[in-house]
């Protein structure tokens, strides 16, 4: 089963996502930027959905890092936000996110894990990122 990092700081946004991946994926939950970094010296999670407002680092500075580090740079991340201006969707990107998803999460729980599911599958490197529209 694909290991999920959940990097969300909001409790109820946490639990709800939390409850839909756990249909088909296992589930860990940083709170932070920092804690996710910290988990990640010792877990290699097979996708990151990263909350892209967090308090302390935001998630594109910690997207960006660890598309910068050879280490993390494979695995994909999904941003995800309550932005859903084109631009917003344009830093995402640009910052190495391969999907973005807005909250609050309107598709149906079963759309929404064939899009993670689509995620896993997506080449993740920076080269991959850049090429991407
Ligand atoms: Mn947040």
């Amino acid at each position: 089963m694909a290991l999920i990092l959940l990097v969300e700081d909001h409790p109820m946004n946490r639990k709800l996502v939390r409850d839909i991946l756990q249909f088909q994926f296992e589930v860990n939950e940083s709170v932070s930027a920092e804690e996710a970094l910290h988990y990640l010296e010792s877990h290699r999670p097979d996708l990151i959905l990263m909350d892209i407002q967090l308090p302390g680092m935001d998630g594109l500075a910690l997207t960006r890092r660890l598309k910068a580090d050879p280490v993390t740079t494979d695995i994909p991340i999904v941003g995800l936000s309550a932005h859903a201006m084109q631009r917003d969707i344009d830093l995402a990107r640009e910052a190495g996110c391969v999907d973005y998803i807005t909250k609050p999460i309107t598709d149906d729980p079963f759309t929404f894990l064939e899009r993670i599911a689509h995620s896993l599958a997506a080449p993740a490197g920076p080269d991959a990122a850049a090429s991407r529209p």
